[in-house]
This record gives structure tokens, C-alpha cells and sequence, in this order.
């Protein structure tokens, strides 16, 4: 993770040496708690679990921006899921990528998967797509990104589920979920087990996350917001982090 440190920036090593030392010792202390500052607020995530990032060298991680093409998903106003949930995928594929890890988007466009098919409303057969494209790749993640919409305005909170008696799924999306609790308050919810077909066919440890709910009219101006995004990918982020240091995380809704 060393790499990605803004350390370069400050451009004062040069400026330092050319000083008694004990004149700008405080200035240096200084320095280096503005640098870590800078550096859990580029993040957004604990300078503790900045500096353990190194966990996710190497590895590759599927993410998997649900719907697009001639299926928005969610809707509401002006916000549509199949957008929202690309730009989440591309701003955590960054983040992954300054971290050494090695991620797999299943489409990086609105209407074509990463296998080159189009994507039509046949659900069944695309689903099997996402997660064969994960497969194929011997991805040791794969993880689907939506958001919500209910009838109701009242619910709202980033959720992940797993599938049903996947031991490793469900400890994968109780660490996401711990972070979109802690760093996206106010949410209470907790990881759900459920049977999901892209979930079911994927063959490593498979998530979906669910970021928010477009018919809350408060979450919708913040999902509006590409700040807001940028948490929520540093969040996932975070989760990936909690999960391969194994970290303890709450226990998933039974
Ligand atoms: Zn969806």
C-alpha cells in the first residue's frame, strides 16, 4: 500500500534536511499526522486498515455491476440503478487496483458484458454469464452491486446478502456490511441470507450489495451525490480489507 501514499505531494523532504533538526521536529510531527489525515480521508476507511490493504495484493475480485442495457434496474426521478451501480463498480475497481488487487468487472459498459453479450431482459441466461465470467477468471470474490427500490419511502440502508449455507459468503458479507454500518451511519441493518441464481452459480465466496434504497427521498439525493459513491465504494473496500484479515465482524440476521 506504501505506493499509493500521498507522501509525494508534500514534497518537503528536500526543505527538512536543510535545517537543524530539532527546530522542525515539531513541524515534522505535524507532517506525519497530516499525512496520515490526508490519507484516512482520501480512504475514507481507518489508516489501520489503510495500512492493511496489502491483504488484497494479487487477488481477484469479480464486481459485478448488476442490470444495464435494455434493463435500468431501479428508478426513480432522475436516478437509475444500471448507472449508479456502474459508477460505484468503477470507482471501488480503482481503489482495488491502488491496493495491487486484481479486479474483474463483468460489464464496463451500459449494454455489453465483459464476454461480449449483449444484454437483453432474458435474465436467466445473463445471470449465468456474470457469474461464469467470474468463474472462468478463478476470481476468488465475486460481488454484485445494485441498489433498492421499495413501494415505501421509510426503508433505507446499504444491505448485502449471501446465499443460503454459504459459510464463506456469509462471513464475506457480514465484514461489508459492518463497514457500510460504521462508515455510512445511520444504517442498522444487517447481512441477509437469501437464494440468488448469480450467487448459486458462482463458484467463490459471492455477495450481492445492495447500497441503497432509490425510493427513500434522503438516500436518493445521496446516492445522487458522486461523494456519497465514493464512500460507499471506500466502504466495500473496507469490508474486502475486514474479510481477508479476517477481522470480526457482527453476526448476519438469522
Ligand atoms: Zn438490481
Amino acid at each position: 500500500m506504501k505506493r499509493v501514499l500521498p507522501v509525494g505531494r508534500h514534497g518537503c523532504v528536500v526543505f527538512i534536511t536543510l535545517h537543524r533538526r530539532q527546530v522542525y521536529l515539531p513541524f515534522l510531527l505535524t507532517l506525519a499526522i497530516a499525512s496520515v489525515y490526508a490519507l484516512s480521508r482520501q480512504y475514507s476507511v481507518p489508516a489501520m486498515l489503510v495500512a492493511q490493504a496489502d491483504v488484497l495484493q494479487k487477488r481477484v475480485i469479480a464486481v459485478d455491476p448488476g442490470h444495464g442495457g435494455p434493463d435500468p434496474g431501479a428508478r426513480r426521478g432522475g436516478l437509475v440503478e444500471k448507472e449508479l451501480v456502474l459508477d460505484i463498480a468503477f470507482r471501488l475497481e480503482k481503489l482495488l487496483k491502488e491496493a495491487g488487487a486484481e479486479p474483474l468487472l463483468t460489464r464496463r459498459t451500459d449494454d455489453e458484458l465483459a464476454d461480449g453479450h449483449q444484454i437483453t431482459t432474458d435474465k436467466g441466461d445473463e445471470l449465468s454469464r456474470r457469474a461464469e465470467i467470474a468463474n472462468r477468471a478463478n476470481a476468488q470474490i465475486f460481488l454484485s452491486v445494485h441498489a433498492n427500490a421499495f413501494p415505501e419511502e421509510r426503508w433505507f440502508g446499504a444491505q448485502v446478502f449471501y446465499q443460503r449455507g454459504s459459510v464463506e459468503g456469509k462471513r464475506l458479507a457480514e465484514a461489508i456490511q459492518a463497514e457500510l454500518v460504521r462508515l455510512l451511519p445511520p444504517n442498522r441493518r444487517r447481512a441477509l441470507a437469501g437464494d440468488f441464481r448469480v450467487l448459486r452459480e458462482a463458484k467463490m465466496p459471492a455477495v450481492i450489495v445492495e447500497v441503497g434504497f432509490l425510493s427513500n427521498p434522503q438516500e436518493a439525493a445521496r446516492l445522487a451525490d458522486p461523494g456519497y459513491r465514493q464512500r460507499l465504494a471506500e466502504a466495500i473496500f473496507s469490508g474486502l480489507i475486514r474479510y481477508y484479515r479476517g477481522l470480526p465482524s457482527p453476526p448476519a440476521a438469522s
